[in-house]
């Protein structure tokens, strides 16, 4: 299977053609060392790429999402579907979007769906990540929550994700970018790629401290 050849035109979703190849790129990388997990499935368009490379190395992908839509996607706001509205439920539901995808691309033993709010599942996590991706709410309190619950929990060496990094306020939403000052300023991961607006930050590996973390002790000192 040549991943430039996978179509996923059909499947809705924000993510950048190129954005989406360097995820999974990365996850090729990191399914060698354990599991992924994504924060944000949507309709499960980056949940492809990611699980495609996690089916080839028998990682899982947990994708992580309550499924009722972001703020900005509820009825009247700007990123509002009709085509995701249940009638039924009177909400946005994407989980049967997410998962005719994983159907579609059979991805359904690779990718496990997780429905519920990103914080509550991380209270009871226990499992060391190879790749973490935050792409769920964008409210500076959900981007935070979701930075603070989930880093911890990338292993030595792994990768950490963020979406829709942007420069400027004008260009879009700055919430992503300040997880990606804080994670920086932790001195507990390094920049080591940047697609459009994806960031991919490395996890320092066991047994080096970085050299912000022991600039950090000499303070101390
Ligand atoms: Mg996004």
């Amino acid at each position: 299977m040549n991943i430039a050849d996978i179509d996923t035109s059909a499947v809705k979703g924000f993510l950048d053609r190129e954005e989406a190849l360097c995820l999974h790129r990365v996850a090729q990388m990191a399914g060698k060392k354990g599991n992924c997990l994504e924060i944000g499935s949507y309709c499960g368009k980056s949940a492809v790429y990611i699980g495609l490379a996690c089916r080839e190395n028998g990682a899982k992908l947990y994708s992580i999402d309550h499924h009722r839509g972001s703020a900005e996607q509820q009825l009247g706001e700007a990123y509002y579907d009709p085509e995701l509205y249940d009638a039924a439920q009177c909400c946005i539901n994407t989980l049967p979007h997410f998962l005719t995808t994983l159907e579609s691309f059979s991805l359904v033993d690779s990718v496990i769906p997780i429905v519920g709010d990103s914080v509550s599942v991380a209270k009871s996590w226990n499992e060391a990540l190879a790749l973490v991706f935050i792409d769920g709410g964008h409210s500076f309190a959900d981007t935070y929550n979701d930075y603070n619950a989930w880093a911890c929990c990338v292993m030595p060496g792994g990768y950490l994700a963020i979406h829709d990094i942007f420069a400027t306020a004008t260009e879009g939403g700055q919430s992503p970018r300040w997880i990606l000052q804080a994670a920086l300023a932790s001195g507990l991961f390094l920049l080591v790629e940047q697609v459009k607006t994806l960031a991919i930050l490395q996890r320092t590996p066991l047994g080096i401290v970085p050299e912000a973390m022991l600039m950090r002790f000499q303070d101390f000192a």
